[in-house]
């Protein structure tokens, strides 16, 4: 029998996969959990002068945090270094949304996913060289989809192909893009994602294009997909408020949101920097429609400034339509299951992996920004991921959240 390398000792342990809610003690050997006990005995043969006890009296302790979609490629614009995204923000597995496209795709996964201390998967972007423009250039940009598709299928840490429904993607390559796209996917077996939201600028002006005609195309292109999603794809920034926003105030997408939805189209609220409109959360909440997933869509820019951590970006929706509970079950369990991870990721449990996340939780009145330059809301608690463990290997997080101070009540 092995000894405990930690004890994380007397926290309060919240599993909602396995409806678990309780103070407990957690036993870790090596890379497993070996044991959950309300108290493991201090005498316990399998504790010796080695084993570090970590006190989390008064800390939540849940399966490590899942982060289906943040951006750890640093060599592009947007990205972090995987530290940043990963362990130093409490996150034990995390995803890029689509950072490196094929052509881009090795270098990224030799040199950032493979030394991540987190585990890390990716979605790669249908652009074959990824997100290397601020919004994708796709004027004159052809896709082999065939070799795409078979890409993915022989890397097992991509995880899907990934699209932004930009203006650009919209004018460019329109509905016969989204077309391929979900074809491409569906031949490799993973999961279609797309983020909504767009400007009608295009990036590679055509004085063709009037503003009204971009805006035709987008919404077309948002109308084929919400016709053509199939079970377990994705919509990245469920909740945007720019052009291509399926919940507006005319309800002109509602029929078609409903369709999709009861095909198991799965909505992520992936909050980022600009994508999450408040608004049209409520609007969404007013149908009884509420996020899937949540991840944070953490970029370089976002570490200061509105989304801060996976932390705060979960903290915008407990209360605010979903319990801590619900929350946390919509960044462990669900996204692994919306990646297939069949290897214990997003649970809590005896024999599985030691991925388990320590945070802290404040409570008082928080006022968050949905976006830049948007509005504020408030909400009653606020999670500070303090601590994690990869595989039973402890990390400080340095990415605290939220830095501004609770409301007096
Ligand atoms: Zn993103």
């Amino acid at each position: 029998m092995d000894n405990f390398n930690y004890i994380i000792a007397g926290g309060r342990v919240l599993d909602p996969a396995s409806g678990l809610d309780a103070v407990m003690d957690i036993g870790i050997c090596g890379d497993t959990v070996a044991c959950m006990a309300d108290s493991i005995d201090r005498e316990d043969v399998r504790i010796d002068e080695s084993t570090k006890i970590i006190d989390a009296s008064g800390a939540l302790v849940t399966p490590g945090l899942v982060d289906l979609h943040c951006h750890f490629f640093p060599d592009e614009y947007y990205g972090l270094p995987p530290e940043d995204t990963g362990v130093l923000s409490g996150c034990t597995t995390m995803v890029d949304g689509g950072s490196a496209g094929m052509l881009t795709y090795e270098y990224f996964s030799s040199q950032y996913m493979e030394k991540s201390p987190s585990k890390s998967y990716a979605f790669i972007l249908h652009h074959p060289i990824g997100q290397f423009f601020q919004e994708e250039n796709w004027k004159n940009v052809s896709v082999n989809a065939d070799a795409t598709a078979d890409f993915i299928r022989r890397h097992p840490r991509i995880v899907g192909l990934k699209d932004k429904l930009t203006s650009d993607f919209a004018w460019y390559q329109g509905v016969e893009g989204v077309r391929r796209a979900v074809d491409i996917a569906h031949k490799s077996g993973k999961p279609y994602a797309v983020h909504l939201g767009t400007s009608t600028r295009l990036v590679a002006p055509d004085e063709k294009a009037s503003e009204s005609d971009v805006a035709d195309a987008v919404r077309a292109c948002t109308l084929e997909l919400l016709a053509t999603l199939r079970k377990g794809d994705i919509i990245f920034h469920a909740f945007t408020g720019k052009l291509g926003a399926i919940f507006t105030a005319d309800g002109s997408y509602d029929e078609a949101v409903r369709a999709a939805l009861k095909r198991g189209v799965l909505l992520d609220a992936s909050v980022g920097r600009a994508n999450f409109d408040i608004e049209s959360y409520r609007l969404a909440r007013q149908k009884g429609i509420l996020p899937d997933l949540i991840s944070s869509d953490l970029v370089q820019f976002g570490l200061t400034d509105v989304v801060f951590n996976l932390g705060t970006a979960l903290s915008k929706f407990i209360d605010n339509g979903l319990t801590l509970s619900e929350v946390i079950h919509r960044a462990t369990f669900m996204p692994a299951q919306a990646i297939s991870l069949d290897d214990g990721t997003g649970r809590l449990r005896e024999n599985g992996p030691a991925d388990i996340t320590i945070s802290h939780l404040e409570t008082g009145e928080f006022i968050f920004q949905d976006k830049m330059n948007g509005h504020t809301f408030s909400g009653p608690c606020l999670l500070r991921p303090k601590m994690c463990f990869v595989d039973g290997k402890p990390y400080e997080t340095k990415h605290h959240g939220m830095s501004a101070p609770a409301a007096p009540r």
